[in-house]
């Protein structure tokens, strides 16, 4: 397959938006439009679903050029942890890229910038990609932080962290306040915020590591109609997308758009 750095990257993160029979159907039916339209030619796609849809997901991507995605990770390879996915397992099952960090999870599931760093290690530990989600809240941005945060976001995530040669690292710039909003974030906004996640990268890889092994993305109500606005903008690689994801005709429609 072709690397992945010559072309954007698009992830697709079902949540817990669909059933099992739902994520191996649009599975299904998203792989063979991405064959029949050729459109590894201009995208490399990766599918995340629910995790326990992933061991036919994985069935139905093996051979082909879709890559798999989880949505979340524990941060030991194996141990008594009830409950959690390792990330070695993840590995045996074909998955390429994990989801860290994403907002939900630090809403919801109280997870910490600590926590995220343990889970940046264990994904890279055993060769995965972790996609590191960052983001401002609402709150945040109207206090004036949106930077700071979102460089301490990036900062605490990789503290200890090495990318060896082989190893990559996407960091998902994803505006808490546009998740599942309908309203993306101004696409200028987009891009200086990429420009923070950079200059924060530059503390602790080359600029040659940089350009080689991270790609930054963009998340928050991307669809069809705005996609361009971010993919390949400034510093932009890629994005990741949520309710836009859930539906073949419109994945198709925003895919066919790059
Ligand atoms: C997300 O939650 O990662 C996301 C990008 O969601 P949406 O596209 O629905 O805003």
């Amino acid at each position: 397959m072709p690397s992945t750095y010559d072309r954007p990257l698009v992830l697709a993160n079902w949540k817990m938006s669909l059933s099992l029979g739902a994520s191996v159907a649009l599975a299904r039916d998203l792989t063979s439009v991405y064959e029949k339209l050729k459109l590894k030619e201009h995208l490399a796609l990766a599918l995340c679903p629910t995790y326990p849809a992933l061991p036919q997901v994985a069935e139905i991507l093996k051979k082909k050029s879709i890559f798999l995605g989880a949505q979340d990770v524990f941060w030991k390879p194996l141990g008594p942890y009830t409950g959690e996915v390792s990330p070695r397992v993840l590995a045996e099952l074909g998955v390429k890229y994990v989801i860290i960090g994403h907002s939900e999870r630090r809403q919801f599931l109280k997870e910490t910038e600590a926590m995220v760093q343990q889970k940046v290690l264990a994904t890279l530990a055993e060769g995965l990609t972790p996609v590191l989600c960052v983001g401002e809240t609402f709150a945040e941005r109207q206090a004036g932080q949106k930077d700071l945060v979102i460089a301490r976001q990036v900062t605490s995530a990789l503290s200890g962290v090495t990318l060896a040669a082989g190893l990559e690292l996407v960091v998902a710039y994803e505006p808490v306040w546009v998740i599942g909003s309908g309203q993306a974030v101004e696409p200028n906004e987009a891009m200086e915020t990429a420009l923070v996640i950079r200059q924060a990268l530059l503390d602790f890889f080359s600029a040659d590591i940089v350009d080689k092994q991270v790609k930054i993305i963009y998340g928050g109500s991307v669809d069809p109609t705005n996609i361009n606005d971010f993919v390949g903008r400034g510093l932009l690689r890629g994005v990741l997308v949520g309710g836009a994801s859930l539906e073949a005709k419109q994945f198709t429609h925003l895919m066919k758009k790059l």
